[in-house]
């Protein structure tokens, strides 16, 4: 096995949102350097990396430049393309490897993956034209969920089907590409497994948590899921199945529904930390952050043990709209730790923070963490 990258090393992460920022934190802290690749400046990874590259994904020489100056290069930002990966994989190790990202990156390329192995999914097909969405929902029946393949998240691109719903219209909605259809699943819960594998093969794992969405977006995990023993180890196992399909060399976050009949059914695949997964900054021995780390360093994994029952809840954008921010109050929450990204621009529907609330029992971290959420942001709306 190859020698692992030590400490003092620069360590190169392509992209630059909050997954960067919180690795980069964690990585600092272990007396690393940090180089972050993206095409913007003054990012939420910039402002705590010691090199901020700004270029396009899509510039090669750029990517192969900055490749050069570290030992290895992970990514936070998934959606990068294969030729970058593997202009960077041309002169330092990518970890995970571009095949991960390439499998991912597609729905029809990562269903069909988990299919081939075995992994329980909602039924769905490859749509490439109207005729063939069509002939799909014949098959597969409403409700269903049509999703283009290529480059999705938070609900983006997707479209519900229902009795009511035009086909035409629901083509063109979910962009009129490659798509792929999928059963509806009247699920019982969302559930999902952030998980980390090592060079030499190791596994690591935080067990299954519950995400509750609001429009698309994850908006409260709760840590460790109030789920049966089985559901949780069974989540795990397909955790761990996955991540040796894939050959993973990093973390990757398994999203699953719990079905209202006890199946449990893969949702998708996130080859990097994940947002679900924030509340192991606070509550577990080491963070996804710290297990991405040491993972693509290639060093020993740490524990995954978490100490405190937990709940994290996401700061969108929208709630700015309520007025400023009490930060001092929500600091007066002794159990609840306070997480900013840095953006300066509180849209709709970005991610600009979250909190990460502990308790005796999970389902008190989750009443205490909406609680301090609401103290947050209980002032009177801006007059203008
Ligand atoms: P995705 O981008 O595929 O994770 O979808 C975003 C959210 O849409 C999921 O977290 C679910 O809440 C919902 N969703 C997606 N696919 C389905 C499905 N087949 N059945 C029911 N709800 C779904």
């Amino acid at each position: 096995m190859t020698a692992p990258i030590l400490p003092g090393a620069a360590v190169g992460v392509l992209g630059s949102g909050q997954l960067g920022r919180m690795f980069a934190i964690a990585a600092r802290r272990m007396g690393y350097r940090v180089h972050t690749f993206s095409p913007d400046y003054d990012t939420p990874t910039g402002q705590v990396a010691d090199v901020e590259v700004t270029a396009s994904y899509d510039d090669l020489d750029a990517v192969r430049r900055f490749a050069s100056g570290v030992s290895v290069v992970t990514f936070e930002f998934e959606n990068v393309s294969s030729a970058s990966a593997e202009a960077a994989a041309g002169i330092v190790p990518v970890r995970p490897g571009g095949d991960v990202l390439h499998t991912t990156q597609n729905r029809r390329r990562e269903k069909t993956f988990l299919a081939r192995q075995g992994i329980p999914l909602a039924a769905f097909e490859v749509v490439e034209s109207e005729e063939q969405l069509r002939a799909a929902v014949e098959r597969i029946g409403r409700p269903a969920v049509l999703k283009s393949a290529g480059f999705g998240y938070d609900g983006k691109g997707q479209v519900k089907i229902t009795a009511e719903t035009d086909l035409r219209e629901a083509w063109q909605g979910a962009g009129g590409g490659e798509a792929v259809l999928e059963a509806f699943v009247d699920f019982e819960c969302e559930l999902s497994v952030v998980a980390a594998r090592g060079v030499d093969g190791s596994f690591a794992h935080y067990g299954a948590v519950r995400n509750e969405h609001s429009r698309h977006i994850l908006d409260v995990t709760t840590a460790p899921a109030p789920v049966s023993p089985r559901i949780g180890e069974e989540a795990v196992e397909i955790a761990r199945t996955i991540l040796e399909a894939l050959d993973v060399v990093g973390v990757l976050c398994v999203e699953y529904f719990l079905a209202g009949d006890g199946r449990l059914l893969v949702n998708e695949l996130a080859p990097r930390p994940h947002n679900s997964g924030h509340f192991t900054f606070d509550a577990c021995v080491t963070s996804q952050f710290e297990q991405q780390l040491r993972a693509v360093c290639g060093l020993p994994l740490g524990s995954a043990e978490q100490l405190r029952p937990a709940a994290m809840a996401n700061l969108l954008g929208d709630l700015w709209e309520k007025g400023t921010p009490d930060w001092a109050a929500v600091c007066g929450e002794p159990d609840v730790k306070l997480h900013l990204y840095g953006k300066a621009s509180a849209r709709s529907g970005r991610k600009m923070g979250h909190l990460t609330a502990m308790a005796p029992t999970a389902g008190e971290a989750a009443v205490r963490v909406r609680r301090a959420r609401s103290i947050a942001f209980r002032s009177t709306p801006r007059s203008s």
